[in-house]
Parts: C-alpha cells; structure tokens; sequence
C-alpha cells in the first residue's frame, strides 16, 4: 500500500465521508517518480502546492510539526499542571492530533496528556476503532478514558438512528458525544480540549455558518481563547494543517488509524461545501489559508457585540443557555429518561 504514497500529489482524489472514513482515487501523478526533494535531494513524497515545493518524508514530517507547534503556541498558553483531553475516535487526525500533542509536550512531566474517547454504540463500526485506540495508547503509555452513549444516555445510535426521523442521526450523534466528551474532560480535570479539526474542516465550518447567516455559531467556533464556566476551552493543533497533509502524515510517521465508514453517515451539505472550496483551492491555491486568515481577522469584530454567556447548569451537569441543554432536549423527544 505505502507504494501508492510514492508521491502523494495534491490532484488525487480523495473523497471524505463524515468523520474518520476516507476514500482514495488516484491518478496518474500519483505515481510520478522521480521528483527530488527541494530541500535535501532525497525521493518526495509530495508537492506542497500552496508553497510550491516537493518534499522528502523526513522534511515533510518537519513542515507539518513546525505549523502544528505555531499552533499549540498561539491557541494555548500552558500552566504547569494542566491536563490536556485529547478526543480521539481513531481517525487519521485525532491520531494524528494526540501523536503529534504527545510527542511535542510529552516530555513536559508537568503536563498531563489523557486520552478521551466517546463509544457512540455503532456496531461493526465504532468497537474495531476503539480497539485501535487503546492499543495506541497502551503503547505509548497515554491514559485512556472512555465514556458511553449508552451509559450516560440510555441509548446507543444503533438504536436512537431509527427514531430520528426527520434528523439525521448525525444530529443526535453530534450533540450527545459533545455532551458526553465536555462531561468526561471535566471529570479527569482537564484544562483543554483538543479535537482533530484541520484545516478543511475549519474553511468548511465557517463558510456554512456564514451562508448561513449564523453569526453567533460563527462567532463560537473555536480555537476558544475566552473560558466560559463548565466548558473545556478547545484547542485545534491541526487547523492549518491540510486534510491531505494531516493523512499523508499518518502514512509516513506509521501512525495507525480506523478508516472504517459509519453506516449512518449523512454528509450532504458538507459536501457541497467541500466540493466549492476543493474547486477554488484548485484554481486559486490557498484559498482555505485566506478563509481562515480572514475569519480570524474578523472574529474580534465578531464578538465584541457578544455578552458573555449567562450560563446555568442542566440537569445532566452541562453548562446550558436554557432550561435544559441540547442533549437533554433531544433525549426528550426520544421519549427517554432525565439523566439524574
Ligand atoms: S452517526 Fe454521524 S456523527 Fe455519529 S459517528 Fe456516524 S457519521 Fe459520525
Ligand atoms: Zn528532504
Ligand atoms: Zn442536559
């Protein structure tokens, strides 16, 4: 397989479901020979397109780490005895995001790198990544922590997915593992979040939230520099990092990962999104660069109309706006019972 990686050329195919699935299709750049690094001379394994160079393995490695401790630096300031949650479903970035946390900040004794891990109940989906998971951990000494839809909801998705109705399973999925994942950071006392968004997902997020004219999500997005009570701010290593980048990473570094497809998968307008900005990053490369670069330009201007949040807490122990949190709300309508 790793043949194919020879040269992994930004014009492959690459097709993603939601989360964790990735599919391939290559064309024939994909099997260009030849191509020296511009660094050192060695064989490539890619062309940065954005910055125009080849890359060997070892100073592709390099690149992406450079950007991902930029990153940390800018989104993070580290105290001694902070806990870092990583929320890892054993896809290419959240293994990516918790090997590349570990191995920058694992030396640092005075921080702790725990592990978090929703199990949504998807059988023949969920239980083989979750194996991954805790082998990865158990290797490389990471705590594993892991929480269950069915422990705190009383559902699994192989059961809330035939009554969702209208929804998308994706809907219930999202909130619930939200819910479930800000909980079990709380309960390990970490002091961060860190997901496994990249770069795509982060151009895709806001240009669907500002079509969709939803100012206040936008505004909510994250990395989180102000800390509301209850929530675990959230930090993205990956977010300048490609998608291509961060699976091409994996496969050169020999990082493991699940690639399995989640039955319930429903990416539609996601989609869409991914397809209008592949298309103008074809024409114009780094255009996802200058959507996040604009974001975070007028995320200031974004928020400063915003109050801080009047939050309370749910029934369940999350932080909610209203009467009840989302989570709780959508157990509601599954005709389930209060989480005492
Ligand atoms: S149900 Fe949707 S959100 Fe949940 S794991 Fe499957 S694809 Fe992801
Ligand atoms: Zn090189
Ligand atoms: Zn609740």
């Amino acid at each position: 397989m790793k043949e194919y990686f020879r040269y992994f050329c930004y014009d492959a195919r690459i097709i993603f479901s939601r989360h964790h699935s990735t599919h391939y299709f290559f064309n024939h750049h994909c099997f260009a020979k030849d191509v020296k690094c511009d660094i050192c001379g060695s064989e490539a394994v890619t062309y940065i397109r954005y910055n125009g160079m080849h890359l060997c393995s070892e100073h592709f490695m390099k690149f992406v780490e450079k950007r991902v401790k930029k990153e940390i630096r800018r989104q993070a300031n580290f105290n001694p005895g902070d806990v870092i949650g990583v929320a890892v479903s054993g896809g290419k970035d959240s293994m990516v995001t918790l090997h590349l946390l570990h191995s920058i900040l694992g030396e640092r004794r005075d921080i702790d790198i725990q592990c978090i891990t929703i199990d949504e109940g998807i059988d023949g989906y969920r239980p083989e990544s979750i194996e991954l998971v805790k082998k990865f951990c158990s290797d490389r000494g990471i705590k594993y922590n892991q929480a269950s839809f069915s422990e705190r909801f009383d559902i699994t998705m192989d059961e809330a997915a035939p009554l969702s109705g209208d929804n998308s399973p994706c809907t219930y999925c999202g909130v619930f593992r939200r819910n479930a994942m800000n909980d079990l950071a709380r309960k390990i006392g970490a002091t961060y979040l860190a997901t496994g968004l990249n770069l795509d997902d982060t151009a895709q997020s806001i240009m669907m939230n500002f079509t969709r004219g939803d100012i206040d999500r936008l505004a909510r997005l994250g990395p989180h520099k102000k800390i509301q009570p209850g929530l675990i701010p959230r930090i993205q290593p990956l977010r300048m990092i490609p998608e291509k980048e961060s699976l091409l990473y994996a496969i050169v570094s020999g990082i493991p990962y699940h690639n399995g497809i989640c039955p319930y998968s429903d990416e539609a307008l996601r989609n869409q999104f991914r397809h209008v900005i592949d298309e103008l990053e074809t024409r114009s490369p780094g255009t996802r660069h200058s959507i996040i670069s604009s974001y975070d330009q007028m995320l200031p201007m974004l928020t400063a109309n915003s109050k801080p949040a009047d939050l309370h807490k749910c029934g369940c122990g999350e932080p909610t706006l209203g009467k009840e949190c989302k989570a709780c709300e959508l157990r509601n309508i599954l005709g389930l019972k209060k989480i005492i």
